[in-house]
């Protein structure tokens, strides 16, 4: 493939790094992605084009705003790497393929998905509702409608029922991403993504535990483990599989 083709995707994902970042700042608070159009949270100035570009202009405004000189986090030009580095890992996987769109579609999904959960401890209905739809619609050209759905309603069912056994120590966000993913890789992608979660979760919740950082009862934010291993599986299904089944 040639190099064009490779700054390309990085520019698309860059792109789509930005408009993570929109989702992730206005979509909990009940705002529009569209309007108003983006501006400093402090001092409420517009920003232009140049303010606008991905990563270069937080780096040639030294981290500030250029009208007010309040800091920006890093984390807006680090959603905006991992998001192009996550495209890349899609393109580099499925090439040029309705996989590789409908993986896009996915990685935004599950980027913003995990930052609000970590923000605000939710999934919002407005990410996971349409998620599903489109996981359902572009299925008709990536793994079939009915794969799909089987995906959605399992994955989904499994982590309802734990939702409704642990009383709330599973959210009902968790559930409908769950679907949202099973939509996407179907019923082999979700199986994954619902074991190497679980395996990330238990780690995780294990490590604070042993440091003194959680008890038994403290509620773990499962979005991002998701996120994580929904990616996984979307590229990695099918190793991940034969790597199992080459173990018995
Ligand atoms: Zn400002």
């Amino acid at each position: 493939m040639e190099t064009v083709t490779y700054l390309a995707v990085a520019a698309v994902g860059l792109l789509f790094g930005s408009f993570t970042n929109v989702i992730i700042a206005r979509i909990p608070h009940g705002e529009s992605v569209v309007t108003p159009s983006s501006h400093c949270p402090r001092c409420g100035h517009r920003l232009g084009v140049l303010d606008l570009v991905p990563v270069l202009s937080w780096l040639f405004l030294k981290g500030k705003c250029r009208y007010c000189q309040e800091a920006i986090s890093i984390r807006y030009p680090a959603v905006e790497l991992l998001t192009a580095a996550l495209f890349m890992g899609v393109f580099l996987r499925w090439g040029i393929s309705a996989y590789t769109l409908a993986g896009w579609a996915l990685t935004v999904i599950l980027v913003s998905s995990a930052f609000i959960d970590l923000d605000e401890g939710i999934i919002p209905d407005v990410i996971t509702i349409p998620g599903v739809v489109l996981g359902l619609v572009v299925s008709f050209v990536t793994i079939g409608f009915f794969p799909a759905l089987w995906g959605a309603l399992a994955f989904g069912g499994v982590l309802f029922l734990v939702a409704v056994i642990s009383k709330g120590g599973m959210g009902g966000g968790d559930v409908k991403l769950a679907a949202v993913i099973g939509s996407f890789t179907g019923l082999p992608g979700a199986f994954i993504t619902l074991l190497l979660s679980s395996f990330l979760g238990a780690v995780y919740g294990v490590t604070l535990m042993l440091v003194g950082r959680a008890g038994r009862k403290t509620p773990v934010k499962f979005g991002p483990f998701l996120a994580v291993a929904a990616y996984t599986a979307y590229l990695f299904a099918r190793e991940i599989i034969a790597w199992y089944m080459g173990l018995w």
